[in-house]
């Protein structure tokens, strides 16, 4: 723990507000020379301080001491989150020591926990007393808050977002009180707070329900994406209750992995048995290696990328479609969903109705394959950028839920920044380019890509992963959510009135710009961070320096 002597590079006003609360007994767990840094590597930043709280008296400080010191305080997960969303030169609030399992009932499967705690060990946690999360994403390393912050969601269109099995919240607001939330109380809070991209306060505690422990039996084969449009809604997607879907642009073919659920009893009784699949030629060394150095050797030669993703795809899956490529395994489903994610990466993720899938895929190919009239698979895609000279990476993931099945507005626990629809199943696309070695792909091939695929998704009615890259105007996201957009803005504004918990990112994606005042200074508000600046960092990546609103006296 630091005491105040240890902050001797804050100012000195700052030091003596901390000094003078220190009597308090509350102990304020706080260290300067911090440096914080995404997943991906793709930002970094160094918070003024460093807080990571033990208990909840301690959290309600450090909210109360950031208020006082006229701070802006960012909570950060496990900062998986690819954007500069967790990026901060102001406080930094970090919950891996505020992590703990504060009740489990095996019967009810209800469970509460600290929000620090990481996704894996909640999932060991749940299976020691036979129950499991019903669904999850790729990984599990992030925090459970940091998780439902951005709306994370597995595959499935039994199942919507992570967050859909939360029953009820705890919430340290902006004042330093800690509020409980519910479907029954304070039901706008909680509809808030299920995802709420870190702009409304510190969720602290979490109470979800869990489900029995299962295991998946699951499979992947590898298919044209032609004959995937066939049954697409009616075979596809339902084929399993988990099906996610990798498809190679290149290549017009996609893996198809489903998973079952295996009851306990049936392994208990010996009838089905778990066993690891084979390993991949990707998650071998060799495979890892080798594909990152092509990738690396085609930021010079992009020309030559459609070869590598046709090598390495080979390689890893097998050259003929069908059967002959299946692959299987039957583990417990804290280990089945998970994926190797291989190498840092940009990734753009939207949401669109689920019908329209086959369209997506098929312009988006077209557009990608610069496919002329008369060329087989050739569709008009619209899309009004040129693709010449572009290589893009592999694969698309191609991912659904459903969100209309376990959640909605009258149960109220829908929440108000869900990207999904409302009145059926979504399908995300998730445009992912590799930086091998941490060295971003050159000739703006992120960029034009992103460009061309973000305008494809607006045009079939989509809406951007919160945590993903995306370039969206507050605007256009006020006419997507309509009622719901006005609704969150409204609790944020009400729970935090001096924009504690905002910063650039929540100023370019969720407050817009404002009005200017009559001395032609931008309106902002007194707590906010403000003015990113991204700088190249050594290694690649950006490092991004805000500051406090200088209007604002300390
Ligand atoms: C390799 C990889 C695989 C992924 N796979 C999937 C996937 O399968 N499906 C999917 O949907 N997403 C996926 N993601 C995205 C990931 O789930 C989200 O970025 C998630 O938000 C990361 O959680 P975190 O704990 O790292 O949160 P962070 O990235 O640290 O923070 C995310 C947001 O949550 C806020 N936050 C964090 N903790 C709190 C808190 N206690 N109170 C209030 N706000 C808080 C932060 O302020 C920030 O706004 C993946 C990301 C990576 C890098």
């Amino acid at each position: 723990m630091a005491s105040p002597n240890d902050l001797s590079t804050l100012p000195t006003e700052v030091r003596t507000i901390i000094t003078i609360n220190a009597s308090d007994a509350i102990p304020f767990r706080a260290r300067t020379a911090y440096a914080h840094r995404t997943w991906a590597r793709t930002f970094s930043s160094l918070p003024e301080l460093f807080i990571q709280p033990e208990s909840l008296p301690e959290v309600e400080k450090a909210v109360t001491l950031a208020r006082q010191c006229r701070r802006r305080l960012t909570t950060v997960g496990s900062g998986h989150s690819p954007s500069d969303i967790t990026c901060t030169s102001s406080w930094m609030l970090n919950l891996d020591n505020f992590s703990r399992i504060l009740a489990l009932d095996p019967a009810t499967g209800l469970c509460t926990v600290e929000a620090g705690i990481r996704l894996h060990r909640l999932s060991a946690a749940l299976d020691a007393a036979g129950l499991a999360m019903p669904s999850l994403g790729s990984i599990n390393e992030q925090s459970i808050a940091g998780a439902i912050s951005t709306g994370t969601h597995g595959s499935s269109l039994r199942h919507g977002l992570v967050s859909e099995s939360i029953v009820a919240l705890k919430v340290t607001l902006a004042d330093g009180k800690t509020r409980a939330c519910s479907a029954e109380e304070r039901p706008e809070l909680f509809r808030a707070a299920l995802l709420s991209v870190g702009a409304l306060g510190v969720v602290t505690e979490v109470t979800l329900r869990a489900v029995p422990a299962f295991s998946l039996a699951w499979s992947q084969t590898i298919d044209s994406d032609a004959r995937l449009f066939e049954g697409w809604e009616d075979v596809l997607w339902k084929q399993a209750e988990f099906v996610r879907v990798w498809w190679f642009p290149y290549m017009r073919r996609a893996v198809v992995w489903k998973a079952d659920k295996v009851a306990k009893e049936e392994l208990e009784s010996g009838r089905v048995r778990h066993y690891q699949p084979r390993t991949s030629f990707q998650d071998s060394r060799l495979g890892y290696i080798l594909y990152q150095n092509l990738l690396a050797v085609a930021r010079w030669f992009p020309r030559i990328t459609p070869w590598i993703e046709w090598f390495v795809f080979g390689l890893n899956y097998g050259f003929s479609n069908g059967e002959s490529t299946r692959v299987s395994g039957c583990q417990p489903s804290y280990e089945g969903f998970l994926l190797n994610c291989l190498y840092s990466q940009f990734v753009n993720e939207w949401a669109i109705p689920l019908h329209k899938g086959p369209e997506a895929l098929q312009r988006l190919g077209a557009w990608i394959n610069r496919l002329q009239p008369g060329d087989p698979g050739y569709v008009d895609h619209q899309i009004p950028f040129s693709a010449e000279g572009l290589w893009v990476h592999s694969p698309v993931e191609v991912r659904v839920s459903d969100t209309t099945v376990n959640s909605s507005a009258a149960r109220g626990n829908r929440p108000y920044l869900d990207i999904t629809p409302d009145d059926g199943p979504a399908l995300y696309l998730n445009a992912t380019m590799y930086r091998p070695y941490y060295r971003d792909p050159t000739h703006e091939a992120t960029e034009r890509y992103y460009r061309a695929f973000e305008w494809l998704m607006r045009d079939l009615g989509g809406k951007p992963h919160w945590a993903k890259t995306f370039s969206v105007t507050p605007s256009e996201f006020a006419t997507w959510y309509g009622d719901d957009w006005r609704q969150f803005c409204k609790v944020r504004d009400e729970a935090d009135p001096e924009g504690m918990f905002v910063g650039p990112w929540h100023r370019r994606y969720l407050l817009g710009e404002g009005s200017a005042s009559n001395e032609g200074e931008i309106q902002r508000l007194a707590l906010e961070e403000v003015g990113f600046v991204h700088e190249k960092a050594k290694g690649g990546g950006f490092c991004v320096f805000g500051r406090q609103n200088p209007v604002v006296p300390v």
